[in-house]
C-alpha cells in the first residue's frame, strides 16, 4: 500500500462521513503528510509541549508511520466567523461537525489499514487536554508539524499550503512508509519578516501576542461560546485570530 491509497481513502471516508451525517459544514480539499513515527521530534514534545506528551509507540507498539491529515474549512464557513466578538452559530456547528467527522475518518483509516494487515490506532479530535493546564498529550498540530504539513503561525495555528482555517486529524500505523520533507522556509509573515500581525489585532480576547498566548484567556472567550451555543453540542470555540488573515484560506504568498 502506498500514500496515493491513503489519501484517496481519506477522501472516500469525508464523502462516507458527509453522506451520513448530512453535514451542512462543507470542506475543501483536504492535505495528508507523513512522519516515521522514530522521528526523534515526537520525543522533542515532551518538552515543547507537555512531559506527558505520547510517543506514537505509545499509542501503537510497533508504529513506524505517523499520518497526519488537514481538512480546510470552506471560505463560507470561515467568512461567517469574521465580525463580533462571538463566534458565529456556522463556526461554532463546523467545529462539532469536525470532531465527529475527524473521528470518523480515523476510525475508518483505521479500518482500511487493519483490512490490509497493517496495526493501527488513533486518539479522539479534541477533548483530550488536560483541563487544568489546557494542554494535550496527543497534539495533533505538533503531529503535522512533525509530519511536514505546515509551520506554525502568531496564531498559533499550523499554517499549511491550504491556510490554517481548518481542522488536523492524525493515526498511527505499523505501515512504513517514507516521511514526507518539513518545509524549511516559515509560512507565517510575521516569522517571516516581522509583518502581519493580524492575528494578534482581531484576538477578541487580548490573549494573544507575537511571543504568547494566554490559553487561559483564550479558553475563558471559548466557554462564552461554549455557552451561548450550547444547543448544539461542547462548542468551546472561537476562532476570530484564523479567519480574516492572510493565512487563512493559503500559506501567504
Ligand atoms: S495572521 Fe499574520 S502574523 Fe498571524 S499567523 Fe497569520 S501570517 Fe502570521
Ligand atoms: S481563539 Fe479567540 S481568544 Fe483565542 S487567541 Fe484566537 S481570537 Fe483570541
Amino acid at each position: 500500500m502506498d500514500k496515493k491509497a491513503i489519501y484517496r481513502e481519506l477522501e472516500k471516508a469525508i464523502a462516507f462521513g458527509m453522506e451520513r451525517n448530512r453535514f451542512d459544514t462543507r470542506w475543501g480539499t483536504p492535505l495528508v503528510a507523513f512522519a516515521a513515527a522514530d522521528d526523534p521530534l515526537f520525543a522533542d514534545l515532551k518538552e515543547a509541549v507537555s512531559g506527558t506528551h505520547l510517543l506514537p509507540g505509545d499509542l501503537l507498539p510497533g508504529a513506524r508511520t505517523v499520518v497526519a491529515f488537514f481538512l480546510p474549512l470552506a471560505p463560507a464557513v470561515a467568512a461567517s466567523n469574521y465580525s463580533g466578538f462571538l463566534a458565529s452559530q456556522a463556526w461554532a456547528q463546523a467545529y462539532l461537525d469536525a470532531n465527529l467527522l475527524i473521528g470518523e475518518i480515523g476510525w475508518h483509516l483505521k479500518a482500511f489499514l487493519e483490512d490490509h494487515g497493517h496495526a493501527a490506532a488513533l486518539t479522539q479530535a479534541t477533548h483530550n487536554f488536560d483541563p487544568d493546564r489546557l494542554i494535550s498529550d496527543w497534539s495533533h498540530r505538533h503531529v503535522a508539524f512533525i509530519a511536514g504539513l505546515g509551520r506554525f503561525g502568531v496564531n498559533r495555528m499550523l499554517i499549511t499550503e491550504r491556510g490554517c482555517c481548518g481542522r488536523l486529524g492524525s493515526l498511527v500505523t505499523s505501515l512504513p512508509l517514507d516521511p514526507d520533507p518539513r518545509p524549511e522556509e516559515e509560512f507565517c509573515l510575521f516569522r517571516r519578516d516581522g509583518s502581519c500581525l493580524r492575528c494578534v489585532e482581531r484576538c477578541v480576547g487580548k490573549a494573544l501576542s507575537p511571543q504568547d498566548l494566554d490559553r487561559h484567556t483564550c479558553y475563558a472567550v471559548c466557554l462564552k461560546n461554549e455557552a451561548v451555543f450550547q444547543n448544539l453540542g461542547k462548542a468551546d470555540v472561537c476562532g476570530k485570530c484564523l479567519v480574516d488573515v492572510p493565512c487563512s484560506g493559503a500559506k501567504p504568498g
